[in-house]
């Protein structure tokens, strides 16, 4: 059986969570993505991340052992300077808030990055450490004045190694307070914006999106039409599998799930099974059973039974506590 990266022509690799967490690499991610390379398949690396370049983000998955180069890996700076240059004419000046990697993407669409705000017709907003109030308020008075106000990414925390920070969200919310709007336009996950730019940049008709958020990877490839693989190494649990309204057609317990062959999960008459994994819908409640398969394919049992059940007769209860018991078990 070939491996489920080969059923498709361009494969969507969010990072973080997926391909490294912080700056350790999740095991196995380097030889499973030069083994996707090895069959032909195209790879894009997709971050909301604004503030370092792709040649940045390059040379850190270089360091990880994986074949890359900085044209495969697309920012929401770049998405973000995308956007805007559809809203504003070619050589406008663009006052910048956030890192460099954002100055590097609007150059590279014929935009002038600029910080200071005098002449500027619009904002392109993005994180950077360096950010200071000051820069939240030029950009705030620009917008009051009718300039054009795109964000990077709404992402409103991200995780640090002393823990929860704000995220660029979270200053876009600061400036919208400010100048009682939203922004015109937004460049990364979930708006379709950052993976339009990368199945163009791969020229791929049939992609997979990979990601560790339902409410952004998933989210975003599911506007798009694309399939999706949810990866358990990030932020999604199997919690949230259960609870979310949105389906990610494959699950997997880590990237390494792309070079693998995917089981054929079957549904009939409320049963569901995948290689020896079972999941049944009884007495009103789905129930997994706690023998038989992996853990991954109890998980894609019982998935393919609630989405079958939303389908056919519209509910889904999961019995309580049988997934907690599931996984004390495996
Ligand atoms: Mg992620």
């Amino acid at each position: 059986m070939k491996p489920l990266a080969a059923q498709f022509d361009g494969i969507l690799c969010d990072l973080d969570g997926v391909v490294y967490r912080g700056s350790v690499e999740v095991p196995g991610a380097a030889e499973t993505l030069n083994a996707i390379r090895e069959l032909g398949v195209k790879c894009a690396y997709v971050t909301n991340n604004a503030s370092r370049t792709p040649a940045e983000v390059a040379l850190q998955l270089h360091q990880m052992g994986i074949h890359t180069n900085p044209s495969e890996v697309v920012t929401s700076a770049q998405a973000g300077a995308q956007v805007l240059s559809e809203l504003v004419p070619l050589g406008s000046k663009i006052y910048v808030v956030g890192g460099n990697g954002i100055d590097v993407a609007l150059r590279d669409v014929g935009l002038n990055p600029e910080r200071n705000p005098a002449g500027c017709v619009a904002v392109l907003q993005g994180f950077g450490p360096a950010i200071e109030w000051r820069h939240l308020a030029e950009a705030s008075y620009l917008i009051q004045d009718g300039a054009v106000w795109v964000a990077t990414n709404s992402d409103l925390t991200f995780p640090t190694e002393k823990g929860i920070a704000p995220g660029n969200g979270s200053l876009v919310q600061a400036v919208a307070h400010a100048v009682g709007r939203e922004p015109d336009g937004l460049g990364g996950k979930p708006s379709p914006a950052l993976m339009t730019l990368a199945i163009t940049r791969m020229d791929s008709h049939k992609a997979l999106m990979v990601g560790d958020r339902l409410d952004t990877d998933v989210a975003g490839a599911h506007d798009l039409g694309i399939a999706t693989l949810l990866v358990l190494t990030g932020v999604a649990t199997i919690e949230d599998v259960w609870r979310s309204e949105i389906r990610a057609i494959y699950l997997g317990e880590s990237i390494n799930t792309l070079n693998e062959p995917y089981p054929l999960c079957l549904v009939e008459n409320h049963h569901a099974h995948c290689e020896g994994a079972q999941a049944v819908f009884h007495t009103g409640e789905i129930r997994v059973m706690a023998s038989g398969g992996t853990l991954i394919n109890r998980l894609r049992a019982a998935d393919a039974l609630k989405w079958d059940l939303l389908n056919s007769v519209g509910i889904a209860r999961f019995a309580s506590g049988e997934i907690a018991l599931d996984l004390n078990n495996n």
